[in-house]
């Protein structure tokens, strides 16, 4: 199933979700028509700067949908009494493998745009919190970065 690899951000303008496949050139936000310099890099960039504001601090997360595991467990829920608690077993195993199946995502931290589709950059680290507070409210608060 080829992937193709894709850049998801918010326009700047009206903050609507706007979506770039790579290949594609830039256009103006759908939405708002705004004019719109992101194109997603090719599927075999290694991305080390956000491709919609140059931002170079990223992190990497897996690309899991949270409605669908969300919509997973209620049903398995749902399904408890006619199986006596055995559907949840079957959500866990289910959300294990789901686990397994999605590939990463990199993310801005400053815009939150998500990169899909592409390889993983070794030099990325998963989401720290640390981080993600200071392009937030500008400082980590006290002893968030002592180790
Ligand atoms: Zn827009
Ligand atoms: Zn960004």
């Amino acid at each position: 199933m080829p992937r193709v690899a894709s850049v998801h951000f918010l326009c700047t303008t009206c903050e609507k979700r706007v979506a770039r496949e790579a290949g594609e050139h830039a256009r103006p936000c759908e939405h708002c028509g705004a004019p719109s310099p992101v194109t997603a890099p090719r599927e075999i960039a290694i991305i080390d700067r956000c491709a919609a504001c140059g931002h170079d601090q990223l992190y990497f997360q897996k690309d899991f949908n949270r409605t669908t595991g969300i919509t997973l467990v209620v049903a398995g829920a749902i399904f408890v009494p006619w199986t006596w608690g055995l559907s949840l077993l079957g959500v866990t195993i289910l959300d294990y493998i789901v686990w397994r199946i999605v590939k990463d995502v990199i993310v801005c931290y400053q815009c939150q745009a998500v990169h899909r589709g592409y390889q993983a950059n070794p030099a990325l680290k998963p989401f720290d919190l640390a981080t993600h507070d200071r392009h937030v409210y500008g400082a980590a608060p006290p002893g968030a970065e002592e180790k």
